[in-house]
């Protein structure tokens, strides 16, 4: 291929309305073109990489037994009615009508075509287990689309769904994909981690992510060396005990206009630690009231979990004194009423705690769990913190980082099958609901995550298994018939050989050559100039060896050089 056909346009400056690095790489090395807020254009050295990603999948995907389809990217509202998720999924859906007036959903996700198709086809145990996946396009309206291609409006996932007879065959199978995943990442030479995930709006038992580890990633990440990795919204934490004291009696403190527990703290000159937080929450709709530690901070995604609720938010002031009798900042447990109360593990430990007196303008201290007040539920309910020790080991503190999610793998149980009815008949003549779990990697935000990963001041390091060409030729002269002859000869050798071959023919200065070349970051460069050429020399570099200078070799060695290197 010839760098002066392709549509490569290069740009030297940086985009102004880009905002990581990888957005801006993309666009300047010429990968991709923004049409409008979370809509991109893919060009030829971008959609290149987005296929190799593709066959990478692939590969794995078939070792693991699955089988290609392809869905319709309009789904048919009625299908997402059976589950729920035509409300579930808000905004995020784009919805439409057709000219009969029916609606329809554009897929931001298939597990209701999938689970369709199965119950219309599947009908013995003699069918299962089976897995399907497909590379197809996703549409999601996110409300704030960002990082190029990484959170977009419409982006290319592989999603896979597994369909069992049992749960063990699914969990079996779930760390199959695990597996799977796990090699496809490392292939690439990507840093991730494999973390315990909160299941969104696909739902499910159990999941976990997989985080490209990146300082400027979206998601916070804690891990510990005992191999427990969770999501910080889905990080457990243990009990914090606390050195017992004697439960002395209650008193008010006069605390005029001073609400936030970091100032009572200050004023009463005590810790934060010794404080019962006190919100209330509206959970579909109804109040409820939940406790954590002054230094602490409620985990709204557990506690949507722990009341099963569908939605969670913060009450407003008139809620919070129609059910303490006191204004925000003033509000705590005791002498509550006809109102579900959920302390976290950590607060019923606190002895003589202070908190909120249900009175404007004061606090009372010395309360006890038990004898001045209660709780429906006793839980896990908050954020983790630094300092926080490990849940599974209970010996190292967890370390935090930061990660791009890439992967996503769910155990979905019978959540799918159950709303749409997908059934087997077993062995005995039963009917069984079909147990599913489901598998998506994102193969455009991966590719983003891969330039976060691997680049330079100068430009993107490809990985060798995703880079849109292996081998970049750069003749300093493609008009010098010797020049070209040689670079035409290790072309023509290469391509036999099956690598994927960039010729730079432009009519370019060499140093806008060797710029851009680093800025696309294809592996290998071989330069062939008339002064190394007239000692039957060439010159070959490779992209990630940054700081060393090209290394001569023989023109009827590099071939076989490269080849070397390239396995
Ligand atoms: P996020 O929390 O980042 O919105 P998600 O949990 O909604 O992701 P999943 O529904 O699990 O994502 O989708 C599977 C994969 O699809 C993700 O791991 C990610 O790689 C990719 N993905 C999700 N949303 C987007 C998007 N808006 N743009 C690009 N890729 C996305
Ligand atoms: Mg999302």
């Amino acid at each position: 291929m010839f760098f002066s056909k392709l549509l490569i346009p290069t740009l030297k400056e940086i985009p102004a309305d880009t905002d990581i690095i990888s957005a801006k790489l993309m666009i300047r090395s010429g990968m991709v073109r923004k049409l409008a807020s979370g809509l991109y254009e893919f060009l030829p050295l971008g959609t290149r990489v987005l296929k190799k990603i593709e066959n990478i999948l692939r590969q794995e995907m078939n070792i693991v037994g699955g089988q290609e389809i392809m869905l319709p990217l309009i789904s048919p509202k009625e299908l997402w009615e059976e589950t729920g998720r035509w409300n579930i999924y808000g905004k995020e859906l784009f919805r439409f009508k057709d000219r009969k007036n029916t609606e329809f959903c554009l897929t931001p996700t298939a597990e209701e075509p999938v689970t369709d198709l199965i119950r219309k086809e599947i009908k013995s145990y003699k069918q299962l287990p089976l897995m399907l996946y497909q590379f197809r396009t996703k549409f999601r309206d996110e409300i704030r689309p960002r990082f190029g291609v990484m959170r977009s409006k419409e982006f290319l996932m592989k999603d896979a769904y597994s369909f069992h007879t049992n749960e063990a065959d699914l969990e079996k199978y779930y760390n199959i994909m695990i597996n799977a995943y796990k090699n496809i990442f490392i292939k690439c030479g990507f840093k991730f981690r494999v973390v315990e995930a909160t299941s969104g709006a696909i739902g499910g038992s159990f999941s976990h992510e997989f985080m490209i580890l990146a300082d400027n990633g979206e998601e916070e990440i804690v891990w510990c060396s005992c191999g427990y990795g969770a999501n910080v919204e889905k990080a457990e934490t243990l009990m914090i005990e606390q050195v017992k004291e004697k439960k002395i009696s209650l008193e008010e403190l006069f605390t005029p206009n001073i609400s936030a527990v970091k100032d009572v703290a200050k004023f009463l000159k005590l810790l934060p630690s010794k404080f019962i937080k006190t919100m209330v929450y509206m959970a579909d709709n109804v109040p409820v009231v939940v406790l954590v530690r002054g230094d602490h901070e409620v985990n709204e995604i557990k506690l949507q979990s722990i009341l099963t609720a569908n939605e969670i938010f913060i009450a407003n002031e008139q809620t919070v004194v129609s059910i303490t009798k006191a204004p925000v900042g003033f509000v705590g447990p005791l002498r509550l009423k006809n109102v579900k109360v959920i302390a976290d593990l950590s607060v019923v430990e606190i002895p003589n705690a202070v908190t909120g007196a249900n009175k404007k303008d004061y606090h009372i201290k010395n309360v006890n769990y038990g004898r001045d007040y209660k709780a429906d539920i006793v839980a896990d309910v908050r954020k983790v913190i630094r300092g926080d020790i490990c849940p599974r080991c209970k010996k190292e503190d967890l370390k935090f980082s930061r990660g791009i999610e890439i992967g996503h793998v769910f155990k979905l149980g019978t959540k799918y099958s159950k709303s749409m009815s997908a059934t087997y008949i077993d062995s005995k003549g039963t009917k069984n609901l079909i147990v599913m779990g489901c598998y998506g990697i994102g193969i455009t935000r991966m590719l983003a995550a891969a330039i976060e990963q691997f680049h330079d001041d100068d430009g993107i390091i490809w990985p060798l298994c995703i880079a849109p060409f292996e081998v970049l030729i750069i003749p300093v002269n493609y008009f010098d018939a010797k020049i070209k002859e040689t670079t035409d000869k290790i072309c023509k050798e290469l391509l036999f050989e099956g690598v994927d071959v960039l010729i730079d023919d432009r009519d370019e200065r060499t140093g806008i050559k060797f710029k851009d070349a680093d800025l696309i970051g294809i592996p290998y460069r071989i330069a062939i100039g008339e002064k190394n050429l007239s000692n039957g020399c060439v010159e070959l570099k490779a992209r990630n060896d940054c700081k060393g200078g090209g290394k001569l070799l023989r023109v009827e060695d590099v071939v076989s050089k490269i080849l070397k290197l390239l396995k």
